[in-house]
């Protein structure tokens, strides 16, 4: 329950900013209102792992009020926030406002789908647990789809899977689908051999992993090409169709089609009322606070600011947590009378997982790639992974499939349909009457 005579401080999403900057601020005589529209916080870093079936929800999500359980001065609400009244300051949900003296706003981004939206349902995005079990439905339906279609005699269709965007998440989901495909469901099928599957890789601009030192872009380009995906760089999609990805007059028909481009802030940062990027990301002051209001910050993706030399932060679980708890130690900084402390970023490195035992990674100078680029992934996402249980499962998950190949959530659950196989049935037998006629 909140007491009304302590400072209350309201934080909108627990995603990795907001609750590390709740935990911060829990040791002060504070009330702490923590607010986030689902009820669990997602490791989003693990996200492709669910997304390809290889772990289930549960094992990288864990409830919000059992995290902060214990906590006594930090309430948890579902909610969605949907405006502010930064005169009054209260935050406005659907159907109640919360008043605050601090506000901090965690509540993260989105993809962008360079403002076609009707892509969205074509081509979906991942970022949230149920983005990953969308497209695990998408990925395991198009097999299923292909092995009855050709059990029944019916013509081949193109079994490809493009994923648009090379950055990590892009970078991720090929290597594993590619994997998947080459080995995890090699064996499992009569009619289809899933080793056939193109993973195409659609990047826009000159190179993968356009943030990561060029040559760690190179050597991610020859893992993911060893894996069997294709890479196709300065490819610039301009249209996404049911079963057809456009790269101006080129057409690439494809089973499943998967966006990993584009990043848009979440709308909050427009209604604080402050200038905000080409992303919508909030331009705060060095102190993380929003121009004209001392008492609002704005951290993680939502946040926009430059390190000393002048380089955009990137929008990375560590940004998120340092800004999170930055923003606690000034608020706590001002209840002692003391003058706020500007940001620093301390970057400990950017690390990218591409398949099984490939990755890549980048401390300083230090260029890593293949298998130690992948277990340092391993052991420093697990470490962050929230939850001992979760941790152990994690682990024994990926021992177990690192040697067996097995996946272990392959599960198909939802609609049966996919939005491309009508028409690549169509195409097919369109193609396969067409050729026919011209051998008569
Ligand atoms: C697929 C994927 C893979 C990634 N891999 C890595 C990686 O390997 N390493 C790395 O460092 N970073 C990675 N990132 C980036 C990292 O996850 C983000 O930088 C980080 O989560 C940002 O933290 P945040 O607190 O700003 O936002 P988030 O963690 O996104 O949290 C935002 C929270 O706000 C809530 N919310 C949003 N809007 C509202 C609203 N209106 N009302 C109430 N609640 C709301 C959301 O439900 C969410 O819980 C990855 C991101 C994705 C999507």
């Amino acid at each position: 329950m909140a007491t009304e005579h302590k400072l209350r401080i309201v934080i909108i999403g627990a995603g990795f900013g907001g609750l590390y900057a709740a935990r911060k601020l829990a040791h002060l005589p504070v009330q702490i209102t923590l607010i986030d529209r689902k009820n669990h916080h997602t490791f989003q870093p693990l996200l492709y792992q669910v997304a390809t079936a290889g772990l289930s929800p549960g094992e990288i999500a864990a409830p919000i009020r059992w995290i902060v359980r214990g906590q006594r001065n930090i309430e948890v609400l579902l909610g969605e926030v949907r405006d502010f009244d930064l005169e009054n300051r209260r935050v406005k949900l659907a159907d109640v406002e919360l008043p605050y003296n601090y506000l901090i706003v965690a509540a993260g981004a989105s993809h962008a789908y360079f403002g076609h939206d009707e892509w969205e349902p074509l081509a979906p995005g991942l970022k949230t647990i149920e983005d990953a079990l969308e497209i695990r439905r998408r990925v395991l339906l198009a097999f299923e789809l292909a092995e009855r279609q050709a059990a029944a005699g019916g013509p081949a269709l193109p079994l490809n899977f493009v994923i648009v965007g090379g950055g990590p998440t892009g970078v991720e989901l090929a290597g594993t689908l590619a994997e998947i495909s080459r080995q995890v469901l090699a064996n499992e099928f009569q009619s289809i051999d899933p080793k056939n599957t193109r993973i195409i890789l659609l990047e826009g601009g000159p190179r993968v992993l356009p943030s990561y030192a060029e040559v760690l872009s190179r050597s991610a380009e020859e893992q993911l090409r060893q894996l069997g995906v294709e890479v196709h760089t300065s490819a610039m999609v301009t249209k996404v169709e049911p079963a057809d990805v456009w790269m101006g007059d080129t057409r690439l028909p494809a089973a499943v089609i998967l966006w990993a481009a584009g990043v848009a802030a979440s709308p909050l940062g427009k209604k604080l009322g402050a200038s905000v990027d080409r992303a919508g990301r909030v331009l705060v002051n060095p102190d993380l606070s929003v121009p004209e209001h001392p008492e609002i910050f704005v951290i993680g993706d939502l946040a926009a600011l430059k390190d000393e030399h002048g380089k955009m932060l990137p929008g990375v679980a560590p940004v998120a947590i340092q800004e999170g708890a930055a923003a606690a130690r000034n608020i706590e900084r001002d209840l002692h009378g003391k003058p706020r402390e500007n940001f620093h970023y301390f970057d400990k490195g950017s690390l990218a997982t591409i398949g099984r035992a490939a990755g890549v990674a980048q401390f300083g100078t230090l260029h890593i790639s293949g298998f130690i680029a992948w277990l340092s992934w391993l052991f420093i996402h697990i470490f962050f992974l929230i939850g001992f249980r979760n941790r152990i499962i994690v682990l024994v998950q990926w021992a177990w499939s690192y040697f067996t190949y097995e996946r272990g959530a392959r599960l198909i659950t939802g609609d049966q349909r996919l939005p491309s196989w009508e028409e690549l049935q169509h195409e097919a037998q369109t193609s396969t009457v067409q050729s026919r006629q011209r051998v008569s």
